[in-house]
């Protein structure tokens, strides 16, 4: 059965090229994917920093609200200015009272606002909640350098991400503290460890990550699936066009390509037309357009087989022009082309849907009537052998009439060599008896 095993060759052959993925397929992916890669990575990481930057604000307007009211605290329960008494003993006094180790408020502000608080006498750290591995108060300590610049010597009040406290850092919050001639004799510093604050930061910042990083996901998925439609219709032009460049004119595109209504349904279309057209050139005649013998032969055996097994008749017709060559002779070759252009015409007419005609030889023209029998065909061939008697070509001042002679067969017991033998033999004593004729049988 080499049919078959050729059908199958070529199904697999078809379907390598429809799923053959080329350099265009990774071009494509590649124009769709990375700009959008790109924006989306850019998009969350300055979304990122901008909140993180915000959420940095916040923590500082918060630490600055409570040192404010630490201040407002301390000048409520001890009104008065900071001294320090004793030489060696440090002890710091406030409005006359020693505050030393009066962590009653700063251990309170500490326990319901979660920041660390501490109060420098000069640079000294006097007061804080701030404790070393030990559980102990790191008192007596100094400030940072760049603390002692900014806020006792120059009087800002100033914000530090990265203030280091005993190996650990602080988003930190220092502030001056002022007796009441407005001397600068201490700093407040209110501060929260890096550490918890950024924790806090990643916390309200993954889900705006994670939102962020699933919109780009489905906004590539998209991407893939939109890019992947339109190279499947690629595919399917590229597939068509590889089994018409191999010959197989039959090839159907895609119904899918021809229904996107965009430039690639517009190419489908062209191609159709291209693979109609390349048919034509090889299949028709080019002065009749009917079927030519080799096409029209093909046609034919496929006729005969389908008849057989479906156990249908068919009747074949041979038909030749009669006189041909005088009317070359007389109103030369191209007038004799026009008078086979419109035999050719009413024939094709004719066997809309009874049939097809083949041009058989030059003037000679075989018709085919499937699923129909020799009655059938007899009654609507007289019909048409009166239209082609009536029928003329206009050559200048000439009208031009024919006629013609036919030889009909129709047998489902024999086969299609002997039926077509039969129809020429009949042909061949229609011309030897009279021509312009129809002849059934001998
Ligand atoms: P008969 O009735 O016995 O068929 O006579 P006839 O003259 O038709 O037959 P004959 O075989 O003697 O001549 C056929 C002529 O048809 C000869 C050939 O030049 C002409 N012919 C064949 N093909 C074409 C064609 O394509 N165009 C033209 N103009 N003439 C053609
Ligand atoms: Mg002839
Ligand atoms: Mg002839």
């Amino acid at each position: 059965m080499p049919a078959v095993k050729n059908i199958g060759f070529m199904s697999r052959k078809k379907k390598d090229v429809q799923n053959r993925r080329g350099k265009l397929y990774y071009s494509f992916q590649a124009i769709s994917m990375i700009p959008l890669l790109i924006y989306g990575i850019v998009v969350i990481i300055f979304s990122s920093a901008t909140f993180q930057k915000s959420m940095q604000q916040q923590v500082c307007a918060e630490l600055k609200n409570v040192a404010c009211l630490v201040d407002t605290l301390l000048d409520t329960a001890y009104p008065g200015d900071y001294t320090l008494v004793g030489d060696e003993a440090l002890s710091l006094h406030k409005g006359g009272i020693d505050i030393t180790s009066d962590y009653r408020l700063i251990d309170g502000i500490h326990e319901r606002t979660g920041t660390d608080v501490t109060l420098f006498y000069q640079d000294t750290r006097i007061l804080t909640t701030i404790k070393n591995w030990d559980g102990e108060r790191i008192i007596g300590t100094q400030a940072p350098a760049q603390v002692l610049t900014d806020v006792l010597r120059e009087g800002n009040s100033c914000f530090y991400d990265n203030v280091l406290i005993r190996e650990t850092t602080y988003f930190g919050y220092y502030t001056p503290l002022r007796n009441s001639d407005g001397q600068i004799t201490g700093i407040l510093f209110v501060g929260k460890p890096a550490a918890e604050v950024n924790r806090q930061v990643s916390q309200a910042l993954s889900p705006i990550v994670i939102v962020g990083i699933l919109a780009l996901v489905l906004v590539c998925l998209f991407s893939i699936y939109y890019a992947g439609t339109f190279l499947k219709a690629l595919y399917g032009l590229r597939a068509f066009f590889s089994q018409v460049a191999t010959g197989n004119l039959n090839e159907e595109l895609d119904p899918a390509v021809l229904k996107r209504g965009d430039e690639l349904s517009e190419l489908g279309r062209s191609a159709l037309s291209m693979q109609r057209s390349l048919r034509s050139l090889i299949e028709r005649d080019s002065l009749t357009e009917l079927y030519n013998r080799r096409s029209g032969g093909r046609r034919l055996n496929a006729t005969a087989e389908k008849a057989k097994s479906e156990n249908t008749p068919y009747t074949l017709v041979i038909g030749d022009i009669d006189f041909f060559k005088k009317v070359n002779d007389t109103y030369g070759h191209q007038c004799g082309d026009l008078v086979l252009k419109n035999v050719a015409g009413i024939l094709r007419r004719h066997m809309k849907e009874r049939g097809y005609a083949i041009r058989w030889g030059g003037e000679e023209f075989l018709l085919v009537y499937e699923n129909c029998r020799l009655e059938e065909a007899y009654e609507s061939l007289c019909a048409m052998l009166d239209e082609i008697r009536a029928s003329c070509v206009q050559s200048g001042d000439n009208r031009i009439y024919i006629t013609m002679t036919f030889g009909m067969a129709c047998d489902p017991a024999r086969e299609l060599k002997d039926l077509l033998r039969d129809a020429d033999d009949r042909l061949y004593y229609g011309k030897n008896n009279g021509r312009d004729q129809i002849v059934t049988k001998l």
